[in-house]
């Protein structure tokens, strides 16, 4: 049976590891389908203090993970499908495998949302997708117009990336001013290679007939009018979702789907407590997860250290 079970590898899952590790606790980490989390597929993160010329989200969350392992972190590669809350030892299966633990600590962080559009299921990894840093220099993405949606930092950071192969990208947004931070909008907007394309909903992703993305048919929120822009990439990029389902009904949900937290990192569940953006629907920085990290192990250690 192990001390500690932390899932998850994001900013948050890391920062347990490290200090629930320094505690002699030797955790155990599941990866997820995706190790290192969503920080992976960004490229240059400026706003992690101590990197004054930035650093790149793989090679933080590799330093993490070396960290982390120099103090005993026992890594699973896995993602979870179910959990048993109801009793400690709490049970939780990997892939399939029951793995026992004293605490756990979620750390599952948040996926893209998507538009919910019929077309874009069709047209997933066939011109649709979600991430620029990751499919951006794809050659079907060269030398061709894309369009970003959304009005976020991300959307901004996905067109900003994306100049870098585009004739032009086209920004579109539901609303007339961007979401963004200062720095990034302005950025954005300055770009040239850029187009925003305002008060516009995304009606349809064309092409379904060629079985790649063609165009997409916009609608203008303001004057209902309907447009079509050409474009061989639709870069989806308007939020995320927490990645809670394999814990529905385990423990308490807030009604917009992150962990209700109770003090810290405690969970609904005395000895399972959760840290970063799978139990933060406002902050959402690396910089926090890392912090909430930390928090939930030292409520994990204390909780441990009770049980003695
Ligand atoms: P976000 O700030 O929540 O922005 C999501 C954007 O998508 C908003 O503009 C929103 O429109 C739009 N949107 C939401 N649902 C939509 C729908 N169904 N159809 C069309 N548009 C929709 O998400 P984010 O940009 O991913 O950023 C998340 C957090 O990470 C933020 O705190 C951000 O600061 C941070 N982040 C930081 C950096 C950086 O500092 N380099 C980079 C990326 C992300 P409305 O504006 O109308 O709500």
């Amino acid at each position: 049976m192990e001390n500690v079970l932390i899932i998850g590898t994001g900013c948050a899952g890391w920062t347990a590891a490290i200090y629930t590790g320094r505690a002699n606790l030797k955790p155990v980490v599941v990866t997820g389908s995706m190790p290192g989390g969503l920080l992976t597929t960004t490229s240059i993160v400026e706003n992690f203090p101590g990197f004054p010329e930035g650093i790149d989200g793989t090679d933080l969350m590799m330093n993490l993970q070396k960290q982390a392992e120099r103090f005993g972190a026992e890594i699973r590669y896995g993602t979870v499908d179910q959990v048993d809350f109801t009793q400690r030892p709490f049970k939780v299966w990997i892939d399939g495998d029951l793995i026992e633990s004293q605490s756990v600590i979620i750390a599952t962080g948040s996926g893209h949302r998507h538009l919910g559009i019929e077309s874009e299921k069709q047209l997933d990894k066939k011109g649709v997708t979600y991430c620029a840093v990751c499919d951006g220099a794809l050659p079907m993405f060269r030398n061709q117009p894309l369009v970003v949606v959304g009005g976020g930092d991300s959307a901004c950071e996905e067109a900003m990336y994306l100049t870098r192969f585009a004739t032009t990208v086209y920004l579109v947004h539901r609303r007339d001013s961007l979401r963004a931070s200062k720095i990034m909008a302005e950025r954005t907007l300055a770009n040239p290679k850029i187009k925003p394309v305002w008060d516009s909903a995304v009606e349809e992703i064309l092409g379904v007939d060629q079985n790649k993305v063609t165009g997409v048919k916009l609608k203008n929120l303001k004057t209902d009018l309907l447009t079509t822009i050409d474009c061989a990439g639709v870069f989806v990029a308007i939020g995320h979702v927490p990645n809670t389902e394999p814990f529905k009904g385990a423990i308490d949900l807030e009604e917009s789907g992150y962990i209700k937290l109770f003090g810290g990192g405690k969970t609904s569940v005395e000895g399972v407590f959760a840290a970063g953006d799978v139990a933060d629907s406002v902050y959402r920085q690396a910089i926090t997860a890392a912090g909430s990290g930390c928090a939930a192990a030292l409520d994990c250690e204390r909780f441990l250290a009770a049980l003695e």
